[in-house]
């Protein structure tokens, strides 16, 4: 038995998944809501018996490892060290990877090398000196703080880092250059981050996986942008991650809510006074994939943006986000207008307290459209409505919607009718966006296959339900092959075996088939009341199956009939003839049982 195998059978998927994620028992599988795309009825299932998860509204699935992989975004190698570990097994060989994860490897250790070398030269280095006392003075920060963060500073210099990792580790200008570390000029290798303050960025895991670097003149013209990003490489993707969430997501955990500020010092400033449940989208505004990484952590999010037009704008595109995600969201305001890292600074003990004071989303986008235009004339009343309303009527709950569409009502001087009348048209035109939208759509009879193959085999005596079907189609061939496959190896191995046994008949699949065998077994069915409603859900199913089938056949035959007439093949016309006359006689009988 190989390492996999070993570990598939230490690890129960169910314990494993459970770790993450509320499942609930629905017959012999279990449910819950997918963590890897939004929705509010779950179709996230997770099978005990055949230990595999699928996901039927995004589509994902597979095992213990697949899941992992998808759910902390690693690779395989790194699901196999892990899943070991938890285990208790000893790898018996090194771990396989893929010429990609060893330059993912590659880039971690760099990375690695250059926080540690930038943190060096801010603590100990003369080059470091004036950054130092940048932070020290102009930021209030500390000697821990800084090492909590492993903040550094890029010298001055063209080939600062480039010639420490060059020549003293062996490392050659592609590597850097694939880590975002340098760029080549005129053939010359060049420190990207030059005579900046280095916030490295890490992964939930701890990985380095780029840097953030503030230019220390900001009023020099050469120094370019405020803060510049390493760009997107094999380990980074920008909108995936998240500033500070290495060191916060314990504390995350604890309060069951994040805080989520907009720069790096609106992170490192609260840390110092304990606030530690804190990161920074360094981005405009919060992505999908960020908030379903802070999902896993909390149940709230709480935003603290600057309070200018920008901080604003992206605070109100974050909370249409997050609603969208179906996540618990509110807002501080800092008082005085000012930002959270300034605010810190000036007054903890205020801060703190604003953070106790979170506003409700609908609150802040209301006093916020208000504070911005003019509430009396016509101009103003409609950008109101347009900042408002889009938020607003995704309310689900009634009551609260009612209490802020009154809330708004008044501002505007409007009735809640009115503004009911409004959300509607809104509503209606996502609704058409959504129609339109180019959707693949099983049509019923692509579905019912699968469903009837599904009711079978989620039938709590496999055996008596195959039987009960089969006295319907009688022979009658699937549409699909591969539903028409699984059943004809379901008729072999029933006519064989008194008892079903799920692990046993799986065995007798070929392997092309075990994709569609299991999405049929794990499918989430409509609760059926009892047995007798069931074993008529079955009955019902087939017929349609037959009906289907039957139809098939004869548009096939009465092309045949054409072709056969056309070539004056009249022997074989009239074999098709009699053929479809069979067809039309079984259709009909068919559905005279239906009708009864
Ligand atoms: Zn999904």
């Amino acid at each position: 038995m190989d390492d996999v195998e070993k570990i598939k059978q230490k690890i129960d998927i169910v314990d494993l998944i459970s770790e993450h994620l509320t499942l609930k028992k629905t017959g012999r599988n279990f449910k819950a809501n997918c963590p890897f795309h939004s929705e509010k009825t779950p179709s996230f299932v997770v099978s005990p018996e055949r230990q595999i998860w699928h996901c039927f509204g995004c589509q994902k699935g597979g095992d213990i490892f697949t899941f992992l992989m998808e759910y902390e975004k690693t690779d395989f190698p790194e699901s196999l060290k892990y899943l070991a570990d938890k285990a208790g097994i000893k790898l018996s060989g090194p771990v396989f990877q893929t010429e990609k994860e060893k330059q993912k490897e590659t880039i971690y250790s760099l990375n690695h090398l250059a926080s540690t070398y930038y943190n060096y030269i801010l603590l100990n280095h003369n080059a470091g000196k004036d950054a130092l006392a940048y932070l020290f003075e102009k930021r209030k920060l500390n000697l821990d703080i800084i090492k909590k963060f492993n903040l550094g500073y890029a010298p001055n210099r063209n080939n600062s880092l480039t010639s420490y990792l060059m020549r003293k580790k062996g490392y050659k200008p592609e590597d850097l250059t694939n880590a975002g570390l340098a760029t080549i000029r005129n053939g010359r290798v060049i420190d990207f981050f030059r005579h900046r303050i280095i916030f490295p960025i890490s992964d939930s895991r701890g990985n380095v996986i780029a840097f953030s670097g503030r230019a220390l003149d900001i009023n020099s013209a050469l120094e370019g942008p405020k803060y510049i990003n390493t760009r997107e490489t094999i380990v980074y993707k920008k909108s995936d991650s998240l500033f500070g969430l290495n060191l916060a997501k314990d504390e995350i955990k604890k309060e069951n809510r994040v805080i989520v500020v907009e720069g790096e010092f609106d992170v490192i400033s609260p840390y110092k006074e304990g606030i530690k449940n804190i990161v920074a989208i360094k981005g405009t505004a919060l992505t999908e994939s960020q908030v379903r990484i802070l999902k896993r952590y909390a149940e709230k999010i709480t935003f603290c943006f600057d309070t200018d037009r920008a901080g604003e704008e992206a605070q109100r595109r974050s909370i249409q986000m997050v609603e969208k995600e179906n996540v618990l969201a509110s807002v501080i305001v800092p008082p005085e207008g000012k930002d959270p890292d300034e605010l810190v600074n000036e007054d903890p003990v205020l801060f703190k307290k604003a953070v106790k004071k979170d506003i409700s989303i609908y609150d802040f986008i209301i006093d916020s459209a208000v504070g911005n235009f003019e509430t009396k004339t016509v101009e103003g009343k409609r950008k109101i409505l347009d900042k408002t309303l889009p938020v607003l009527s995704l309310i689900e709950n009634a009551v609260i919607k009612e209490h802020y569409f009154k809330k708004l009502g008044r501002l505007l001087d409007t009735s809640v009718e009115s503004l009911n009348k409004e959300a509607d048209k809104i509503k209606n035109q996502k609704n058409v966006k959504e129609d339109i939208l180019p959707k693949k759509k099983l049509t019923r009879e692509e579905m019912i296959e699968p469903y009837l193959i599904s009711l079978i085999l989620q039938y709590k005596q496999v055996n008596k339900a195959y039987l009960i079907c089969e006295e319907t189609l009688q022979g009658t061939d699937f549409c699909l092959t591969a539903y028409n496959r699984i059943y004809s190896f379901l008729g072999d191995y029933v006519s064989q075996q008194e008892n079903f046994f799920m692990g046993d008949f799986v065995k007798t699949l070929p392997s092309e088939l075990l994709e569609a065998f299991d999405k049929c077994y794990l499918a989430p069915l409509a609760f059926l009341e009892d047995e007798k409603q069931y074993l008529s859900e079955i009955q019902k199913t087939a017929k349609e199956v037959k009906t289907n089938s039957l139809k098939s056949k004869l548009k096939n035959v009465s092309e045949k009939i054409k072709e056969k007439e056309k070539n004056g093949q009249e022997k074989e016309a009239e074999e098709a003839r009699q053929e479809f006359l069979e067809l039309t006689k079984l259709l009909k009988q068919n559905s005279v049982i239906l009708i009864k």
